[in-house]
């Protein structure tokens, strides 16, 4: 390879808002036959709102936004940015709002926990709390399926062991999403989405994208997982994501992009960044290294 060419694709890729780690990436993108896409924050703007409060019976709408807005203030993940959010609005944003939170902890792509007041207060996927052996009344069920059915995202809080209620939030899809799908499958490539968000969310939007395989609520090993089989299947995969949960699979993939306006930890095991995650620039990152490689040849 002649280092002048691959520069000068670099340099383009600048241009283009797309920065490649080296000429050596260029190379890598040649042979990518299938793009694995993550759903919040890749696709969707991950400018996440809450459209519904549905507190249990032992509490009520501010209670919820109380301690759900405190643990959540702790997290950077989309979901817990609207709840924070939200919580700010109705509540105010005086100091002492929000009470303290000891003990946090991040559960990478299921939810969050702390201790608040004394008692443990949980808040993530239905299936979290139902591992830890929490009950959802029967109207709990009702609420998580029909925002399922609706493409929301349904998050369940609980404190002291007990159900608390449940928060709907719901995402956008980025303006562009749609033609950077098609835009890779006009390059030849099939296309993939894997997230953590359940099955009817992931649907809503791969029906609306046309996207032609869905693989939903995995957790960040599952992503790597993912990357790994289709490799197995002799495929040259390129995964494309944002958040911390992604990283693991970016740096498993023959072609790790990362959308530039996640983490700096999905930058630094990325391949290619986006600089402001504009979906569009998937394709035009990989068709850039195709035609530089064949300026070289
Ligand atoms: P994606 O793969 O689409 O980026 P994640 O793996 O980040 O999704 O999250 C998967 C699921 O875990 C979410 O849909 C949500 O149900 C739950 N979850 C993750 N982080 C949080 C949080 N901070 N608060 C509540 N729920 C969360
Ligand atoms: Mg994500």
């Amino acid at each position: 390879a002649t280092p002048t060419a691959l520069l000068v694709g670099t340099g383009r890729g600048a241009q283009l808002g797309i920065l490649i780690r080296g000429p050596e990436v260029l190379e890598t993108s040649r042979g990518i036959d299938t793009v694995i896409l993550d759903k919040t924050g890749t696709l969707t703007t991950g400018a996440m709102k809450v459209t519904a409060l549905h507190p249990g019976a032992d509490s009520d709408e501010q209670e919820l936004l109380r301690l759900a807005g405190a643990l959540e203030a702790s997290s950077e993940h989309p979901i817990a940015r609207a709840i924070t959010s939200s919580a700010r609005q109705t509540l105010g944003s005086a100091p002492g709002t929000f009470p303290e939170v000891t003990a946090f902890r991040g559960l990478s792509g299921l939810g969050v926990e702390g201790t608040i007041e004394g008692r443990e207060v949980l808040i993530g996927r239905a299936h979290l709390l139902q591992e830890r052996g929490i009950e959802l009344p029967p109207e709990a069920h009702v609420f998580v399926s029909h925002a399922q059915a609706r493409g929301a995202t349904p998050v369940i809080a609980a404190v002291g062991g007990a159900f608390l209620g449940v928060i709907i939030v719901a995402d956008t899809l980025k303006e562009r999403a749609g033609w950077a799908v098609r835009s890779l499958r006009r390059l030849g490539l099939e296309t993939r989405m894997v997230t953590g968000d359940n099955p009817g969310a992931a649907g809503e939007v791969a029906r609306a994208l046309d996207i032609d395989e869905v693989v939903a609520e995995v957790l960040p090993e599952g992503k790597v997982d993912e990357v790994r089989r289709l490799q197995e299947q002799g495929r040259k995969v390129a995964m494309v994501g944002d958040g911390i949960n992604d990283a693991a699979a970016l740096a498993q993939a023959d072609l790790g992009i990362a959308m530039g306006t996640g983490t700096d930890v999905a930058v630094d095991a990325a391949d290619i960044t986006i600089i402001r995650g504009e979906p569009r620039s998937i394709a035009d990152a990989i068709r850039l290294s195709r035609k530089t490689l064949h300026v070289i040849r």
